[in-house]
């Protein structure tokens, strides 16, 4: 269902940066020691390139006995870190509580994570908790493909009264793992800034990624799409984290990154740019498919081995590349096209198989 566009007034001075630069939050997943909370914001006020230090104080984490973040007693470390650096703390609040406990310890920017979004009981106590408060609020997408939860969200915290406002892209859940942990659907958030001409846009390629070798491109991509800034975790040493190490880099290693972006191309090549960047996204999506269906096609030919059977069974073939030939004329592609891709990909498959 198309969701009509909205007309709302957010505050965007959060998010105003000299020369079209992306606003730049950074810290770690979580928050471990204070050690390891000062000597980031140190190292990243230094730059002058961060705006907000992130960093965990809770987390959500899927399987119990994970680290679950320190608590309470990280909202000291931060908020004395950054008086002392003039980084501007932000923390992920999942409930009242953390809200309550947070505002007296005088922090008062805020994230809402994405298991968080999906619940709409938990996102009305939240913006409950932080009416007639002048907090910054970016609500990050819901786990799940659903665009409708991630505009749900938005309007709870509007209808609260908070206009500092901003959304985070952070890629969405999928059951089967390919390159990325997350992966990005680029169309969602772009559908978000239909809805919200006016809603500042954040990517966190981090946590899209799940890898520290795909920030660089998903960061270009995301300034390319014309996002407002990065959310990127950021780590004094990234193998020793508690949390999130395969995705964590050090601040220099940020400055790198930072330094091989390219700005936004101007107004007239936005719109190839950004279409391009879709066309790669959806070709990654691609090989990860096809990657995943030569796993299954092996493992079919190790027990093909075991029973002695031929690689190669006509009647099979046949019924794969009608139904192919059925569907895919169905979304609109052409018959040669079809037969076509499968037939190189069955020719693949065969090949792979009669070497198991
Ligand atoms: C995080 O930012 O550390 C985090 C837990 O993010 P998400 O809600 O996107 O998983
Ligand atoms: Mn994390």
């Amino acid at each position: 269902m198309l969701i009509q566009g909205k007309n709302r007034s957010f505050d965007r001075s959060d998010f105003k940066t000299r020369d079209g630069l992306p606003t730049i939050i950074a810290g770690p997943c979580s928050a471990e020691s204070e050690g390891q909370v000062l000597e980031p914001t140190r190292a990243l006020s230094e730059s002058g390139r961060v705006s907000f230090f992130r960093a965990g104080v809770w987390k959500p984490r899927t399987q119990p006995g994970s680290f679950e973040g320190v608590g309470e007693i990280a909202l000291e470390w931060l908020a004395r870190a950054c008086r002392e650096t003039g980084l501007n703390p932000i923390i992920e609040i999942a409930n009242p509580y953390q809200v309550e406990v947070a505002l007296a310890a005088g922090i008062t920017h805020f994230w809402i994570g994405a298991r968080t979004t999906v619940n709409p009981f938990y996102v009305q106590e939240i913006s409950e908790a932080l009416s007639g408060v002048n907090a910054l609020v970016l609500v990050k997408n819901p786990i799940n493909p659903d665009i409708s939860l991630w505009v749900g969200a938005i309007e709870r915290f509007y209808d609260s009264g908070l206009r500092r406002i901003a959304a985070v892209h952070r890629g969405f859940s999928v059951y089967e793992r390919g390159i990325y942990r997350n992966p990005p659907h680029w169309e969602i958030p772009i559908e978000l800034k239909r809805i919200y001409p006016e809603l500042p846009l954040i990517c966190d390629p981090s946590h899209i990624s799940g890898n520290r070798d795909l920030l660089g491109p998903l960061s270009q991509s995301a300034l390319n799409f014309g996002y407002d800034g990065l959310m990127i975790e950021v780590h004094p040493e990234p193998a020793l984290a508690l949390s999130d190490s395969q995705q964590q880099i050090t601040p220099l290693e940020l400055y790198t990154l930072l330094d091989r972006l390219e700005l936004r191309k101007p107004a007239q090549d936005d719109l190839l740019v950004g279409l391009r960047t879709q066309i790669d996204s959806i070709d990654h999506q691609l090989l990860s498919l096809l990657s995943q269906r030569m796993g299954v096609v092996r493992e079919i030919g190790v027990k093909k081995k075991k029973q002695n059977t031929t690689v190669l069974q006509i009647q099979r073939w046949e019924q794969v590349l009608q139904d192919r030939l059925f569907h895919g004329q169905k979304l609109g592609l052409s018959e040669d096209f079809i037969k076509e891709c499968f037939e190189t990909i069955h020719t693949e498959s065969i090949k792979t198989q009669s070497e198991c």
